[in-house]
């Protein structure tokens, strides 16, 4: 089922994770230990991101160094599938621009409509490790409302190879990334916006932002989205805090800030498992303001903690 179908049915807020694929060499079993906690409080879908492979240099017997690829999380379309049969939810399998032609892309598409899957969020990812910007494929896309008009062809039945005759329609719905304290590339908040409103005037169906500790920067996303005429549904994305660690790494990779009161009782906690409760507080707290506001989900990253986000669902639902 769609993720909008989903909402338009919903009588009140609903609950979605997200989760990574397995790194490569761990079994499926570890992310069905990761989600069975997650799985009692009946989200109504998963969705699962999409890595993209890397560059490594590996050094040889001789000492010198080979380029080798390598993919750390394959496997997120058929975890997505794997996912649909042990637990019989929908899930939101990432598809991203970066290091895909559009020929690869095609065919990730007709084998998701294959397995049944209903929805995409559709990304451009990030820069690849060894570039300091993004680079699209040679015949890629560029960003990510070049991809949703991929989909968007395939949902008319339109294939790369115009000359096929009577073909079949995919009917995906398509989610898009927004970001209530704007993409880090945009020279500003105003053209973040207009490209985000030219993802949902060609064809979007819904937006979930990235993850943001305060709530008033979301409120306020939400208003300028609906100012500029954005009307799809905008799912808050939540990640708990869990370790030290994340006071500066999460500004850092995800270009987010950190409210005083959070960081400062944070960098007061002598424990791992103080910095937990505190993390679980505070995502408690925005989770059941965001509630009462009305909004159709809340859509949380639960990467390392799957038992601190049951947890603190199971306080607000
Ligand atoms: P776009 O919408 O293409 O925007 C990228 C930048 O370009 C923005 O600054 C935008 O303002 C600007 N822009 C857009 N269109 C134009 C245009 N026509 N001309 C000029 N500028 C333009 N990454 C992964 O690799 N895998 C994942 O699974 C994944 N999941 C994510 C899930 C969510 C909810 C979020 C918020 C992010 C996720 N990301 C993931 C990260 C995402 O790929 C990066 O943030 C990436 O840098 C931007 O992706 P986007 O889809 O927002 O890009």
């Amino acid at each position: 089922m769609k993720v909008t179908d989903h909402i338009q049915q919903a009588k009140e807020t609903l609950v979605s994770f997200e989760i990574l694929p397995p790194l490569k060499g761990k079994g499926i079993q570890s992310l069905y230990d990761h989600l069975d906690p997650l799985m009692e409080h009946k989200p109504s879908f998963i969705n699962v991101t999409y890595h993209r492979s890397e560059h490594i240099f590996k050094k040889k017997a001789d000492g010198s160094f080979e380029k080798v690829v390598v993919r750390k999380r394959p496997g997120t379309e058929s975890i997505c599938a794997a996912i649909m049969n042990k637990y019989n939810v929908d899930t939101v399998p990432h598809l991203i621009c970066g290091g895909f032609g559009v020929n690869e892309t095609e065919d990730a598409l007709i084998n998701l409509n294959y397995l049944g899957i209903d929805n995409v969020l559709v990304l451009r990812g990030d820069a690849a490790k060894n570039e300091t910007t993004f680079e699209a494929e040679p015949g890629g896309h560029k960003y990510a409302i070049d991809l949703l008009k991929q989909v968007n062809n395939l949902n008319a039945g339109v294939y790369l190879e115009e000359d096929l005759k009577n073909t079949s329609k995919t009917r995906f719905c398509i989610g898009v990334a927004g970001y209530p304290e704007k993409h880090f590339e945009a020279p500003n908040m105003e053209s973040d916006l207009r490209h985000l409103k030219a993802k949902v005037d060609a064809g979007a169906d819904y937006i979930v932002t990235q993850m943001f500790f305060d709530n008033a920067k979301y409120f306020s996303f939400v208003k300028s989205c609906r100012e500029i005429g954005i009307q799809v549904p905008i799912i808050p994305g939540l990640k708990p805090i869990y370790s030290k660690k994340q006071l500066t790494i999460l500004p850092k990779t995800f270009h987010i800030d950190l409210p005083t009161p959070l960081s400062e009782a944070i960098a007061q906690c002598k424990t791992d498992a103080d910095v937990e409760r505190v993390g679980a507080d505070w995502m408690y707290e925005q989770s059941k303001e965001l509630k009462a506001s009305g909004v159709p989900v809340l859509h949380y990253y639960t990467l390392g903690r799957p038992n601190l986000v049951a947890d603190v669902v199971s306080r607000v639902f």
